[in-house]
């Protein structure tokens, strides 16, 4: 189906250890999905395997964005292809600046002849620093380094804002942040929610789920869907807990 990612039947080891078990999900355009669950279930497994870490190995099954397989792209062609994935643990790039490193992912994305308008850039950059509350000196500083966990958070999201997919993962983007950190980083989500955008957010925890208001929530226990609902599901569990949720994983498993 066009303007969906669509995932049917994903099979994810690491290693000799089976994670992800026939996983299915369709996201389309202009969601938001969530996914819920204990940790160690194979949610960052999920997202690592979508954006093409060389650790895990699909077995079977199929990442179709737009209609087209993914699976056989590099990296960052999934990316150039639309595709946009925070990561749980954000890495370092020592010696690049923040400005630099998306400066040439939006560079990547232009044809041959075309070239990237400087002052443009700068504008939109800084217009997307303020809307997240990112300070300007930050503009030079290398990605990610020494970073606290909260202003490695508010980075993905800045690349998100500039690099505009069409789909974006984000996991546990909640983890690390005090509450007005999870505020504004969650309005900067808000923000870029529309038509044009459709959104996976992991998260362990109810509270992000209160600022980013999802369509449709799944819960993932043992490398699998085992139940989706609307907002109110990621209520019930926040009450319950998880225990509740390993009953619904198939009988064997
Ligand atoms: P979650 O994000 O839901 O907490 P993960 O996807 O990180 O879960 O992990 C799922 C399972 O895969 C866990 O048992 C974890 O120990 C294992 N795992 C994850 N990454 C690796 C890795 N790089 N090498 C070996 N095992 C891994
Ligand atoms: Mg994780």
């Amino acid at each position: 189906m066009s303007n969906t990612l669509e995932i049917t039947n994903l099979n994810v080891s690491i290693g000799d250890k089976q994670i992800l078990k026939d996983f299915s999900l369709t996201i389309p355009k202009g969601e938001v999905h969530a996914i819920m669950g204990p940790n160690g279930t194979g949610k960052s497994t999920l997202a690592k395997a979508i954006a093409g870490h060389p650790d895990y190995e699909i077995t079977s099954g199929e990442v179709l964005l737009d209609g087209e397989s993914i699976l056989d792209m590099e990296p960052d062609e999934r990316s150039r292809a639309g595709l946009f994935l925070a990561f749980q643990y954000p890495m370092e790039i020592p010696g690049v600046s923040i400005a630099n490193f998306i400066r040439a992912a939006k560079n990547a994305r232009l044809s041959e002849d075309e070239e990237l308008n400087a002052p443009a850039y700068y504008k939109e950059l800084y217009e997307k620093m303020d809307m997240l509350q990112i300070d300007r000196k930050f503009t030079a500083r290398s990605v990610n380094d020494g970073f606290s966990g909260g202003e490695k958070k508010r980075c993905e999201i800045l690349q998100m804002a500039m690099l505009q997919p069409s789909y974006a993962v984000l996991d546990e983007t909640d983890s690390g942040l005090d509450i007005d950190a999870l505020k504004v980083v969650s309005e900067g989500v808000n923000t870029l929610r529309g038509d044009n955008l459709g959104v996976l957010v992991i998260t362990h925890y109810q509270r992000l789920l209160d600022y980013i208001v999802p369509d449709v929530v799944h819960v993932m226990y043992d490398g699998r869907i085992v139940k989706s609902g609307d907002k109110n599901l990621a209520l019930e569990l926040e009450s319950k807990g998880y225990d509740w949720v390993k009953e619904l994983a198939p009988a064997g498993a």
